[in-house]
């Protein structure tokens, strides 16, 4: 497995591999690996001819210093498990290769609601901080196919914007994996390290809340299956930012379903210090 730490070199290498018309598939990640990291990159072995993981821990998207400071970095163990998968190369830039210090500042994004509902409304320049490091990461590792967890709907919805947005993107196919969860049900997170004992006791909560949305979705008002959503996870501890019933497609609040649009539930809540989300698709 090659390992790069700067652009120009990764970005040489890429070249080549252009020049022989090699599928170059990528995965971008912040580091600190799990197995719903590890199934990206093998839907990515399995759909280009070289697969390339990158591990960044993004300042710009971290609206929160505290959780920034407190993101777990295991790069030893990261490389040893991208090295066992069968990854071909890994990016791992320092901040200053991806922001040098003299550039400009960063673009505005246009990502329209995306960046104003659900994780937009609690995490004010987070997408906006997504979209200007995907940005660069497409730009330097120039991929044919991208692929990111359905575990971050809205991002993925963001990343869609951002390709369709920008011409030089276009080419990009982009796939969604599906999110692996503990046996529990509990989604895999790098987070989920931060949690105590007790805590990844009760954390499946979220998965089986979702479940409960989508055993009790019927056509009508939706306000009360999401309140009573609500109130079933802070009676076990956790304190929501949001259960959401929205449509799939532009992840837009339906307050009231017709029975057929295509719906998905989100879920945003803190346990403890920890801050986690999740989401399943209804119907
Ligand atoms: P992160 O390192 O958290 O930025 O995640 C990197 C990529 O892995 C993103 O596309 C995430 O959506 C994806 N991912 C994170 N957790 C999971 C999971 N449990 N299952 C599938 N994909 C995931």
């Amino acid at each position: 497995m090659r390992l790069y730490k700067n652009k120009s070199d990764i970005q040489g290498f890429i070249t080549h591999l252009k020049d022989k018309k090699r599928v170059i598939g990528f995965v971008p990640t912040m580091g600190a690996l799990h197995a719903g990291h590890i199934s990206l990159i093998q839907a990515a072995r399995q759909q280009s001819d070289f697969t390339v993981c990158s591990i960044f821990v993004n300042p710009t998207q971290f609206n929160d210093p505290g959780d920034l400071q407190k993101y777990p970095r295991t790069i030893e163990k990261d490389l040893y498990l991208l090295e066992l998968h069968g990854c071909d190369a890994v990016f791992y830039p320092g901040v200053e290769e991806i922001y040098p210090p003299n550039a400009g500042p960063a673009p505005h994004y246009n990502l329209g609601r995306l960046e104003s509902i659900l994780e937009g409304a609690y995490r004010p320049g987070h997408f906006q901080g997504v979209a200007d490091v995907v940005s660069r990461l497409f730009y330097t590792i120039r991929p044919d196919k991208v692929f990111f967890g359905q575990k971050d709907l809205q991002q993925c919805r963001v990343i869609e914007r951002l390709m369709a947005d920008n011409p030089d993107f276009e080419r990009i196919r982009m796939q969604m994996v599906p999110t692996l969860r503990e046996p529990g049900g509990l989604a895999m997170s790098s987070r989920n390290t931060r949690l105590s004992a007790e805590e990844l006791r009760k954390a499946p909560a979220i998965y089986q809340t979702l479940l409960y949305l989508k055993e009790h979705l019927a056509p009508g008002d939706l306000a009360p299956l999401q309140e009573a959503a609500k109130i079933r996870l802070i009676r076990e501890g956790f304190r929501p930012d949001y259960v959401s019933i929205v449509d799939t497609s532009t992840l837009e609040a339906c307050p009231s379903w017709n029975g057929q649009t295509p719906l998905t539930g989100l879920i945003a809540a803190y346990l403890g210090e920890v801050r986690l989300i999740d989401n399943m698709e209804l119907v």
